[in-house]
């Protein structure tokens, strides 16, 4: 058990994604907390696919800012400085042994709150806006969780996280060019990059 603790990047990982994780838990239970007090006539089905369109709305966003700002600089393309602070992304190109790519509270918390404006601005419904955002909220959770694990050899057990681990590593090992999507393929198939 001791050694399973100490098993590389495991608790360097944890360390990282608990806060997070707790962050948006808290977050996701508010929203919650709204649903249930105010009324509203959606049926499960409906619940489940707003979940899974503010899910996919995370992954596009995590696609397109993956693709066309994180990688600018890589791609020897100009950026703004704010940019580079933004996101150490080139840096974790340099080293993507080191599990410190997470993005800071305030910054997700900017998406995040983004997110959730715009479904407001385009449902103009309480309801639809809370759900669509929790689908939204896992989708980033879970794009954290993935990549954070996928640099940490032993959390990938199961065959879906072997599956996606392996994708991200593409991107590292592979082609730099492809394979973009962290959460999973579905983006880079749409967009022809996964290759
Ligand atoms: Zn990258
Ligand atoms: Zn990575």
């Amino acid at each position: 058990m001791t050694k399973y603790f100490q098993s590389k990047g495991l608790l360097e990982s944890l360390s990282l994604l608990l806060p997070v994780s707790l962050f948006y838990a808290v977050w996701i239970l508010a929203e919650f907390c709204i649903l249930i007090n105010i009324e509203f006539d959606k049926s499960p089905a409906m619940i489940a696919l707003l979940l899974l369109l503010g899910y996919l709305t995370w992954t596009l966003c995590e696609y397109i800012g993956h693709r066309y700002i994180e990688h600018r600089p890589l791609d020897g393309k100009k950026v703004p400085a704010w940019v580079i602070d933004w996101s150490p992304h080139v840096e974790h190109h340099h080293q993507p042994e080191i599990p410190d790519d997470v993005f800071d509270i305030h910054q997700s918390g900017l998406i995040v709150t983004g997110a959730g404006l715009l479904f407001m601005l385009l449902s103009h419904n309480i309801a639809t806006t809370c759900i669509l955002h929790t689908g939204f909220i896992l989708g980033y959770l879970g794009y954290e969780w993935i990549h954070i694990g996928g640099h940490c050899p032993i959390m990938g057990k199961r065959r879906l996280l072997k599956f996606l681990f392996k994708n991200h590593h593409r991107h590292h090992t592979v082609n730099g060019n492809g394979f973009y999507g962290t959460s999973g393929p579905l983006w880079d198939v749409v967009f022809r990059t996964y290759r």
